[in-house]
């Protein structure tokens, strides 16, 4: 017996100087972060920001992997699937938590696939059209888009994406039913619109502040129900014609379930380095951001924010009914 218990301590002692070796050695090679958008959209931007800042703290490289599709619901599946060594991360957005209500038939659950790292930016969105868009405010659009419902199109990154959410909550908020164009993230979907060949969308400041400061864009409010610094000309949408309305895009940064603590621990550790880097937080602010303080960028505070979030937007989706295979 007194055997028995000797030799579970021997073997529960190695098995701690092994996670702690294994946690010493971490990492030992390229980790690489899975953003569920094509390259040049918002998600895309506060990824490889955080992803060069984190190589430096780590001492190896966070390279970026681009995966949309299915509003970052193929990517999603991808990461849930990755090995658990630490090697694999992914950044999500608010849409981890609406695809759950948004699609019938999901291969990965959001909430128990997942480690939590930690929350990273709360970022607004804004309402844009192309430049040459038929309405010069606010109160236009509204009546514009009314009057055009068969015309108008509106450009989102697929269902679950933020710009597929807020154009949701937008047509909701009109009574209209736009025609939609999807596109594998609001990257590409930005070029479309400066080349006007789609209307209108709703897009985070990380991708619309460049283009609408350069006179590129229309932009109409954003819709945060407190106005944007950087963007201080634009209206929120609560105040201009759509009372109440207001959603903001989160991001939180995952590794797949079963990413050993220790190692989820060090990488929570190399987010709050990346977030208080001078560089990132300066380009944040220029993008209308700024990183979340450090009480949030934890693995319990995103865990916490992601499961309400989940509960949240369950009931708006089913009144909204609208669902995908
Ligand atoms: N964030 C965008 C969206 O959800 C997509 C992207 O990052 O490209 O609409």
């Amino acid at each position: 017996m007194k055997k028995s218990i000797k030799s579970i301590i021997a073997v529960a002692l190695l098995g701690l100087v092994g996670a702690a070796q294994a946690n010493d050695a971490y990492p030992s090679k390229t980790i690489t972060m899975l953003i569920p958008f094509a390259a040049g959209g918002p998600t895309d931007t506060v990824g490889r920001l955080i992803a060069q800042s984190m190589s430096k703290d780590l001492g190896q490289q966070v390279i970026v992997e681009n995966l949309g599709g299915a509003g970052g619901t193929l990517a999603a599946a991808k990461a849930a699937r990755s090995p658990a060594d630490g090697y694999n991360i992914f950044l999500h957005h608010i849409g981890q938590s609406t695809a759950p209500s948004l699609y019938r038939k999901l291969s990965y659950n959001a909430s128990t696939d997942f480690e939590t790292i930690g929350l990273v930016t709360d970022v607004p969105m804004t309402i844009v059209a192309r430049s040459n868009f038929p309405a010069a405010n606010m109160a236009e659009l509204i009546s514009y888009v009314k009057a055009n419902k068969d015309k108008v199109t509106y450009a989102n990154a697929g269902i679950g994406s933020a710009s597929h959410l807020c154009g949701m909550l937008f047509q909701q908020a009109l009574g209209t039913d736009l025609t939609t164009v999807p596109y594998k993230g609001t990257g590409p979907a930005m070029n479309d619109l400066l080349g006007g060949q789609v209307d209108l969308m709703c897009d985070q400041t990380t991708n619309t502040t460049s283009q609408i400061k350069a006179g590129k864009i229309k932009a109409y409010a954003v819709t945060t129900k407190t106005p944007v610094k950087s963007l201080s000309d634009l209206p929120t949408l609560d105040k201009s014609g759509l009372p109440g309305f207001e959603v903001a895009v989160w991001h939180g940064l995952y590794a797949p379930k079963g990413t050993p603590k220790p190692i989820i621990d060090r990488l929570t550790k190399s987010l709050q380095v990346a977030l208080k880097d001078p560089n990132v937080v300066a380009r944040f602010a220029e993008l209308g951001t700024e990183p979340v303080s450090a009480d949030r960028a934890t693995s319990d505070a995103l865990r916490k924010h992601l499961d309400s979030e989940i509960a949240r937007w369950k009931p708006v989706i089913e009144k909204a009914g609208q669902y995908a295979d």
